[in-house]
């Protein structure tokens, strides 16, 4: 048995970064960039008026109400573009590049404009540099913005966009198999017969395959039976690049999933971890293609995932962040370790009315429980031997990707 932490480690050491695919940025929304982006401008490119109103010069409104001559009209898309003298001003719009000779923006609320007149009264003074957002003082030209390996979100996109990212190199997209196995399964189509039950952790490890930005192939139900399991798995090795098996990696006598790889060739390196629930997690390699054995309980093949087959997924497309995103919070009840092994419970975050953190355990009827599961947003972490955790007490761990 590894501890969890070796486990990862072995895990992302045999994860190579795929190549990369140039891409529209249309269909860049939860890829991982393959290269830095760098500002190909000055942002904003100009003196930009940040409200709606007249450019002025300061000296000229430090006695209000003042009077000036209205000489032009700067608006976004069609700048002014003469230099602005004393008593002057320019009517300008949002967005709009300040004419030279202005130094400040007074908003169009505190401004009044006589029909006709060809004037402004300015009604309030404003102070130098008021409501103008000088050229390159967000981004100067060649600065790199966003960096290879960040994961490319909604937020990132109107970065790409300003500075003509129209296409961008992000990481490929691993491929992924997905295989359950076990001669009780039948598809949520069935109605299970006697002694039957309907398969989820493919649908479970198709859906978490996705989150993690990987494509994925979800196989025809495999029995327990050695034969079948090595035919099925000798063709999916043969188009994927990783390939995820639910179910028969403990001591059962019809457990084969193991001996399955075996016979296969593959080169296993690691077979147990010091985790709960998930010990049996097999890791290991046939030809080029990584293969995972979770365990066939519902809530095990959750946590495997999350914490050992999305990080070779993610550090295959080239992310620099492969693991979850990591929470402190206070515990909610007390929770009990488990005897020489680390634990991933399940729980539900929740913000008190003091404002903290707070990690709710779900009610834990064991790792089939995935009813339970269901409701759960995070996975705590209690350490091994563990023999009591109170409520109150602190404790880390990771939110379950959305
Ligand atoms: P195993 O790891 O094969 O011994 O399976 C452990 C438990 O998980 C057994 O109760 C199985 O019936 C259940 N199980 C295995 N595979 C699946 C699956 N694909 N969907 C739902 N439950 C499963
Ligand atoms: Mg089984």
């Amino acid at each position: 048995m590894i501890p969890i932490s070796q486990a990862i480690q072995i895990v992302l050491q045999h994860s190579p970064k795929l190549a990369s695919d140039e891409i529209a940025l249309p269909d860049a929304l939860n890829r991982i960039l393959a290269e830095d982006i760098v500002a190909d401008s000055d942002l904003p490119p100009f003196d930009r008026a940040q409200m709606d109103g007249y450019a002025v010069r300061a000296a000229d409104v430090a006695n209000t109400p003042a009077q000036l001559k209205i000489v032009g009209e700067s608006a976004a898309g069609a700048g002014w573009h003469h230099e602005m003298n004393s008593g002057e001003a320019v009517r300008i719009m949002t967005g709009a590049p300040v004419p030279i000779g202005a130094d400040a923006v007074q908003q169009v609320e505190l401004t009044r404009e006589p029909n006709g007149a060809g004037t402004v009264e300015i009604l309030e003074s404003v102070e130098t540099g008021r409501s103008i957002v000088k050229q390159a003082s967000e981004i100067k030209s060649g600065e790199t913005v966003l960096r290879a390996g960040e994961d490319i979100n909604a937020q990132t996109i109107a970065t790409l966009a300003s500075f003509g990212y129209s296409h961008l190199k992000v990481g490929q997209l691993p491929r992924v198999a997905v295989m359950a196995t076990g001669t009780e399964l039948v598809d949520v189509s069935e109605k299970p017969g006697r002694d039957q039950i309907r398969d989820s952790n493919n649908y479970t490890l198709e859906a978490y395959t996705k989150l993690a930005g990987a494509t994925v192939k979800r196989l025809p139900l495999a029995g327990d039976d050695r034969e079948e399991l090595k035919r099925q798995m000798e063709t999916a090795v043969d188009d994927c690049d990783v390939l995820v098996t639910s179910g028969g990696v403990s001591m059962g006598v019809y457990d084969f999933t193991k001996t399955a790889f075996k016979d296969l060739g593959a080169e296993i390196f690691f077979e147990r971890v010091a985790l709960r629930p998930g010990k049996p997690t097999v890791f290991g390699r046939i030809g080029k293609t990584l293969i995972f054995g979770l365990p066939g309980n519902p809530v095990s093949v959750a946590v495997t995932f999350n914490l050992f087959v999305r990080a070779a997924l993610r550090a295959m497309q080239g992310a620099s962040e492969t693991s979850l995103p990591g929470l402190t919070a206070v515990l909610g009840k007390n929770v009990k370790g488990s005897k020489d092994r680390e634990s991933y419970l399940p729980a539900i975050l929740r913000t008190d009315e003091n404002g903290s953190l707070i990690a709710e355990p779900v009610k834990w009827g064991g790792s089939s429980d995935f009813v339970s599961f269901a409701r759960a947003t995070a996975l705590i972490n209690i350490p091994a031997d563990a023999k009591k955790v109170s409520a109150g007490s602190i404790v880390s761990g990771c939110r379950l990707p959305a």
